[in-house]
């Protein structure tokens, strides 16, 4: 079994960028994905999402993001190893140093050390509380959105009032009929940015202190039954498709049985390396967790950066620190 000195689990945009660090650095690359598709959360979730904050793009979708990430790392041809998930993670002594066995529901692989960049893990959307939404899942009522073309001209509800419903009010607006932001309180949780853009599109209504209490429809969605809950009064909304935007439940799953040091649903890492508690475990991007964390895609570039320095030292004891790209010799343009 071939040994690699870098072993990133999690294909998201923080493992990918981990992959071609380490392989710019010249080490021997393995990525493990659970998902069959690479590009992480937002890839999976919301490959039509803008990004506005990632340095050096004004804007780019998170399915373009993915394939930039996914070009990028292919440079250095790292092994790729989807559709597999990281269920046991052992130390082994090899035959000079300490090694890691990585077990799977494929196999096993062997490494020198980890780079872990699971993310939420495994997230599951959590589900309308509303009387036939079990009903419509995927035949008008979406979690997970698919492409936006999919609601040209519709009336489309979005239920919700964090992040994920603001977002994807927007993303559909320019689409749809018209959209209805439905929100049981009056306060989003949202970038203020994006509340100004809502309420400066013609086509976005807002419904605060309202809750769906029913699915209206019988082959397909024709409608949503709504209460105000101020006033204990009912209304009917007529719409054809309806994006239950409530967040999603992360769960770690597998990466909890690790002995890392967990804090919730994140590893408590030393920001000064990216290091866990366990020597040669390192964790990056949503997943890591240390004071003052912001859980950004820019912030897990960084953390890779630092990450790849440490266990480049790590590997290699007489070597410090990263030089720049540009003092890569092998580098063709
Ligand atoms: C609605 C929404 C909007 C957002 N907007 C922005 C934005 O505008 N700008 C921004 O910077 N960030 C944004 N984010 C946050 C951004 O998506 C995350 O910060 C980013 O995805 C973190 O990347 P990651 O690689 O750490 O994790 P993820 O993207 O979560 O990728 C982790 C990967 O690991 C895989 N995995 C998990 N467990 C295992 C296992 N045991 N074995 C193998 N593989 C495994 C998962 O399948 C997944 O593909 C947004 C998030 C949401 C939900």
């Amino acid at each position: 079994m071939e040994l690699y000195d870098v072993t990133v689990v999690g294909g998201g945009p923080v493992g990918l960028f981990g992959a071609t660090m380490a392989g710019l650095h010249g080490m021997r690359v393995k990525i493990i994905e659970s998902l069959p598709e690479l590009g992480g959360q937002l890839y999976a979730l919301y490959p039509e999402k803008p990004i506005y904050d990632v340095a050096g793009f004004p804007s780019i979708l998170a399915k373009d993001l993915s394939t930039a990430l996914v070009t990028q790392m292919m440079r250095f041809k790292p092994t790729v190893c989807m559709e597999e998930s990281v269920l046991s993670v052992q130390a082994v002594q090899g035959e000079d140093s300490l090694e890691f066995l990585l077990t799977t529901d494929h196999g096993t692989h062997r490494t020198r050390t980890v780079l872990i960049a699971v993310g939420l893990g495994s997230f599951v959307p959590r589900k309308l509380p509303a009387l036939n939404a079990a009903r419509f899942e995927s035949n008008g009522l979406y979690y997970l959105v698919p492409a936006l073309t999919h609601f040209t001209g519709r009336e489309v509800a979005v239920v919700g009032g964090g992040d994920t419903a603001v977002d994807w009010t927007l993303a559909v607006a320019p689409y749809a009929r018209a959209v209805h932001l439905i929100h049981r309180r009056d306060q989003f949780r949202a970038q203020e940015d994006s509340l100004r853009q809502i309420q400066e599109t013609d086509n976005i209504s807002i419904y605060t202190f309202t809750e769906v209490a029913e699915i209206v429809g019988q082959d397909r969605i024709e409608a949503l039954r709504l209460i105000d809950i101020d006033n204990e009064t009912e209304a009917m909304l007529p719409v054809d498709a309806v994006i239950g935007g409530l967040g999603f439940v992360p769960d770690l799953g597998p990466v909890k049985t690790w002995d890392l040091n967990l804090k919730g649903s994140s590893i408590v890492v030393s920001l000064a390396n990216m290091e866990t508690n366990r020597p040669g475990l390192y964790a990056v991007g949503d997943v890591a967790s240390y004071d003052g964390k912001v859980k950004l895609i820019a912030t897990g570039f960084g953390e890779v950066a630092i990450a790849i320095a440490r266990i480049r030292s790590y590997l290699h004891p007489d070597l410090k620190g990263l030089p720049h790209s540009t003092n890569v010799k092998r580098l063709k343009t």
